[in-house]
């Protein structure tokens, strides 16, 4: 038994994102106004619903695993008040960003634990061996190039939201300029 399931990003797709900042505390996340009526028809149709998310600022020491656990908590509680469905599966990569660490002894020095950050696919696959995914028929959806790579990395089809001008973006299957845009014909192809 496989399952079909819906990655989402986190930042621009479930919630607002803070330009050039970060969501530390529970009250600076605030539901995007048109995530629950995707939510709740990808959920209908049966899929998993699984949140893939990159929150450097842990790294940065900007806040604690704890804060962002505290952060998803009420996201739950209030998706479930909102849609009577909750994200199936949580992963949160806390690695700083490649680029902000510096050259030293003409290397760059990254740790070793250095592999989940999107666009690897590495949570992904995490999931997929946890639930039995079935990759082919599953998909994800994020408002940055990186989730694209990190979904077209593994196997899924990819959803870029965003204002990418009419050029095309590689790792992209479908690019729409806003959730809204979107939510209809996503839910047409599912
Ligand atoms: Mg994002």
């Amino acid at each position: 038994m496989t399952t079909n399931t819906f990655f989402f990003d986190r930042d621009g797709i479930v919630n607002t994102r803070i330009m050039g900042g970060y969501v530390t505390d529970v009250d600076d996340f605030v539901f995007m106004p048109d995530f629950f009526a995707l939510f709740r028809a990808v959920k209908e149709r049966g899929f998993l619903a699984v949140l893939v998310t990159n929150q450097q600022g842990i790294g940065k020491g900007l806040m604690t695993e704890e804060d962002v656990s505290a952060i998803h908590e009420k996201m739950q509680r209030e998706l479930r008040a909102n849609t009577g469905f909750v994200f199936d599966d949580v992963y949160v990569a806390g690695e700083i960003d490649v680029s902000n660490y510096k050259e030293c002894c003409g290397e760059l020095c990254l740790p070793d634990n250095y592999v989940r950050r999107k666009p690897s696919p590495a949570m992904l696959l995490e999931a997929q061996e946890r639930w039995n995914i079935d990759l082919s028929r599953s998909w994800m959806i994020g408002d940055s190039i990186s989730d694209a790579e990190a979904g077209r990395a593994a196997g899924v089809k990819t959803i870029l939201i965003g204002d990418y001008g009419s050029g095309t973006i590689p790792a992209a299957d479908y690019i729409f300029p806003t959730l809204r845009a979107a939510t209809e014909t996503i839910v047409q192809m599912l």
